[in-house]
């Protein structure tokens, strides 16, 4: 940790704090849920297990809580140290033999940002051109970012002058507020969280880190899943595509399909495609062809019955009621949505669905147990901070609880 952060300390002048010193704190700050850094200063200060892991004794000297902002703010984060400091402890869990590999999990969670929900500006309107602060030049940068800004082309309802990065939105029936998403990829085996990133409140940008966080996982670990085990959200064609023939995963994720009729008149499942000729055979036996016209942004082909055959079919109460001829959208991804439904109906999808509450109870331990249900530091990159430090302060204590240490006996 020191050889790494050696270069953004100066060489002359007064000591630096030690950075491992300042982490170690930082560690216990998390994985006990002490969420002010003043009075984090105060226990490490009285409690002496707290001493004991910070390497400080009884009479070392505790930093002062304004050392914390001015190295987290700086050399941390422009030294990457803190995803040096969980990709390192993602190393020894797997040195551990905690990570399979063959199965991993998919989730995102939201957390609230530090910003007053009262105080959100229309998103129409924008913020103020004089309005300058870290938290709002980190929004600039990310504008264009997908998992951030370019995720998705709909202004937000409000936005926060304090952390304009942050998203207005709510949970499930709940009131809106301002936040950001934690994305956690984990393990199915002991759920060690083996990638960690921060993303926009939105589904899109989550799918987005949801990639970006399995790509790493293979660059930084060469860890490549078997099959990866997800909810609706990540059910998407497009996602499913990629999985599938790209980077060859099984999904284990339920597909997100409004194809059901509900009004009793046929719904696609009714229709029979038939890959070899490219066609869908109606329930009449009649074909439906494309002329290969994307339409929906290019999500979308559409099959058309002929409207000879529908004009003169029994069925057409029940098929088409309402227009001249039936016609049946299918996406460009359809064959993997395909390999999703299938596997949908085996044995490891249900251990699968099974084993995903696993990525659902480290977001719970994370907000109940580390108390991360508020952000203290603003900006994607504090957001991205803070997820990185709870990650790896979440994967020690499954270290420390997996893997207990033998203390050695005390001599008599
Ligand atoms: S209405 Fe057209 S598409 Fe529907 S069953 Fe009859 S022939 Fe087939």
């Amino acid at each position: 940790m020191r050889a790494h952060v050696a270069p953004f300390y100066s060489s002359t002048g007064r000591p630096s704090i030690d950075p491992e010193l300042l982490i170690r704190m930082l560690i216990v700050g998390y994985c006990f849920g002490i969420c002010s850094e003043r009075r984090l200063c105060e226990e490490v200060h009285l409690n002496l297990a707290y001493r004991w892991f910070c390497r400080l004794g009884l009479d070392g000297d505790v930093p002062d809580h304004s050392t914390f902002s001015k190295n987290r703010h700086g050399r941390f984060r422009e030294s990457d140290l803190l995803r040096q400091l969980f990709e390192t402890v993602v190393r020894r869990c797997m040195a551990e033999g905690l990570v399979g590999g063959e199965g991993f999990a998919v989730d995102a969670s939201l957390i609230a940002a530090d910003a007053n929900r009262q105080s959100g500006v229309e998103g129409a309107k924008g913020l103020d051109p004089e309005l300058s602060s870290r938290a709002v030049d980190e929004y600039l940068a990310v504008l264009d970012d997908a998992a951030f800004g370019a995720a998705t082309p709909v202004t937000p309802r409000y936005l926060a002058p304090s952390d304009p990065a942050a998203r207005w939105t709510a949970a499930k029936a709940g009131p809106a507020f301002f936040a950001y998403s934690t994305n956690y990829l984990i393990d199915l085996d002991h759920a060690v969280i083996v990638e960690v990133d921060a993303s926009s409140a939105v589904r899109q940008a989550e799918v987005t880190a949801a990639k970006t966080m399995i790509d790493r996982a293979h660059d930084r670990f060469d860890l490549h899943p078997e099959r990866l085990a997800a909810d609706t959200a990540y059910g998407s064609a497009e996602m499913l595509d990629w999985l599938v023939t790209e980077r060859g995963i099984a999904p284990h994720v339920p597909v997100f399909d409004k194809s059901q009729r509900t009004d009793g008149t046929f719904s696609r499942d009714d229709f029979a495609y038939d890959a070899d000729n490219d066609v869908y055979l109606c329930p009449q036996g009649r074909p439906l062809t494309t002329r290969g016209t994307l339409v929906n942004d290019g999500a979308t082909l559409i099959y058309r019955a002929s409207k000879r055959d529908c004009q003169a079919c029994a069925l057409k109460p029940k098929c088409s009621p309402n227009t001249p001829v039936r016609k049946i959208p299918r996406s460009p991804h359809e064959g993997s949505r395909d390999v999703a439904r299938r596997i949908a109906t085996t044995e490891a999808y249900v251990t699968s669905r099974r084993q995903r509450k696993k990525v659902e109870m480290c977001f719970a331990h994370l907000k109940r147990i580390l108390k991360l249900d508020r952000l203290r530091l603003r900006g994607p990159c504090g957001a991205r901070d803070e997820f990185l430090l709870a990650a790896t302060a979440q994967n020690l204590r499954k270290l420390a609880e997996l893997i207990p240490v033998q203390a050695p006996l005390p001599a008599t």
